[in-house]
């Protein structure tokens, strides 16, 4: 232990987010932190250039800096080389990427082995009878900034968007891998990272070939013989396929051709898109057990189907999760009761604002006729504020212009102690079921890859969006705010 210990970057602040402790960072799964790492970079990258994340001691920019510790790969903010050296957290110079390109490169830029492979995946796509042209480093003009770029391989076919295939090697930066993501879903160029070089079960694979493969969410590309025999069998573009597991190990490589694979608006294409199901699962699990008891509930839907082995499953399982919900339940007259009310009445208004309306509190076919007779009822008018959160998040927040927001109006109009307040144990509880609405770093996780449910995402607020002020202190504990996410809420 002869090193000194390095001072690390304990707090940043990302935009829209909020603050993100070095602990939370750490907390988080490798597909997350990963997400957040291209998306630091890429906004770094942007034109003009973003902050997604400051230090919160100098406000310096910071990125996330992967680090290795036996066997597992750990997440740090840094600060960008060139910041604040006089910041109390400061961790010393980080090498300019220009600086260590030149070390790693030792002044050549391309490897002859590098060279072939273009030229073979041009060869290979240029066989099947759709290809317009495959080439090597053709330049590529472009439609609407100044610069263009050579991708290693441009495959052009009738009556599909152009592929650009660039191959990484493992000392291509992520720097690189930023600019060429950026340009090409600019350009409505799909791009295609081909893999050279590495082995895929190893355990210490670079950060770079990590930080495609979560790009291509979770699939791995390479050329190997196998691929390069199936291409010449099938006359067309063939490459190896390894999915990433959820324990973060490859599984058995599977033969495509690029007609196989999905290129969506967000990043480039994929087999199986193996990241967002894992994004999601957090908030299906915990609504798994409601959703059941919902479903379960009587034609009449009487209020004694709420005290119904399935809901008190449900309301169990929650309170494990919520500490203080149990409480909040015990000391609020019909509590438990009044909680289960509020679950089907939200479960009916977001299946709503999914397109595909379900009514779990009532007999009513609209949404409207629900809303409208529950929430003047005192079984839902202390949930008020809870209800206008959730509608103005949701993708049914239209809601709010008619006859639902005139009835929430007035509730609030009742003021102070005749709701739940933001620091009550219904409100984290209500985040622990709705994580897709309450958790910013998951939504903005989500946001990233294209992939927030419709039910998550409002029609009219959208564009409001950067115009919420920050809820007052007062009302905002801030170990509530780091867990479940209300760094903001409309006043
Ligand atoms: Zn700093």
């Amino acid at each position: 232990m002869s090193k000194k210990p390095k001072r690390i970057i304990e707090h940043a602040l990302l935009e829209g987010i909020g603050p993100i402790s070095a602990e939370r960072l750490l907390a988080l799964p490798e597909n997350e932190w990963g997400l957040l790492r291209s998306a630091i970079t890429d906004a770094r990258r942007a034109r003009p250039p973003a902050h997604v994340a400051r230090c919160l001691m100098c406000s310096g920019p910071v990125f996330i800096q992967a680090r290795a510790f036996r066997g597992f790969r750990l997440p740090y903010f840094a600060h960008f080389k060139g910041g604040d050296a006089t910041c109390p957290w400061h961790t010393g110079e980080t090498l300019h990427p220009d600086d260590a390109r030149a070390l790693q490169y030792g002044g050549a830029q391309e490897s002859a082995a590098h060279r072939m492979l273009c030229e073979q995946i041009a060869e290979l796509a240029a066989a099947d009878g759709r290809c317009v042209s495959a080439e090597v480093s053709k330049y590529l003009p472009p439609t609407d900034n100044a610069r263009g770029r050579y991708p290693d391989v441009l495959i052009v076919r009738r009556d599909t968007p152009k592929i650009a295939v660039e191959i990484q090697l493992s000392n291509t930066f992520q720097t690189e891998v930023s600019a060429r993501c950026l340009h090409y879903e600019r350009e409505g160029v799909g791009l295609l990272w081909v893999l050279y070089g590495l082995d895929l079960q190893a355990d210490d694979l670079p950060q770079s070939f990590r930080d495609v493969v979560l790009r291509h969410r979770g699939n791995a590309f390479l050329l190997d013989d196998e691929a390069v025999t199936a291409s010449h069998a099938r006359r067309t573009l063939v490459l190896k396929c390894y999915l990433r597991g959820p324990d973060g190990r490859f599984e058995t490589g599977r033969l495509v051709s690029l007609d196989d694979l999905t290129f969506s608006s967000k990043g480039p294409p994929y087999l199986e898109d193996r990241v967002t199901p894992g994004l999601l699962a957090r908030g299906e699990a915990a609504r798994e057990t409601w959703r059941m008891a919902l479903r379960g509930r009587s034609p009449d839907f009487s209020y004694a189907d709420l005290r119904s082995p399935a809901f008190l499953t449900a309301n169990e399982q929650l309170c494990g999760l919520v500490p203080g919900l149990r409480q909040w339940q015990a000391e609020t007259f019909q509590g438990q009761w009044m909680f289960a009310n509020l679950i089907a009445v939200v479960f009916s208004a977001l299946s709503h604002a999914n397109g595909t309306f379900r009514n779990y509190a009532s007999r009513q076919d609209n949404v409207q006729a629900l809303l409208n007779s529950k929430l003047p009822s005192e079984n839902l008018q202390p949930f008020a504020l809870i209800m206008q959160e959730i509608l103005q998040r949701c993708g049914a927040d239209d809601l709010l212009l008619g006859s639902v927001g005139t009835h929430l109006d007035r509730a609030l109009a009742l003021g102070d102690g005749n709701f739940v307040l933001y620091y009550e144990a219904p409100w984290s509880a209500i985040a622990v079921l709705l994580p897709e609405l309450f958790d910013p770093l998951l939504r903005f996780e989500l946001e990233t890859l294209d992939a927030l449910p419709a039910w998550a995402r409002p029609k009219i607020a959208a564009t409001a969006k950067s115009a919420v002020p920050p809820v007052h202190p007062a009302h905002q504990p801030q170990s509530l705010a780091e867990n479940h996410g209300f760094a903001h809420h409309p006043g």
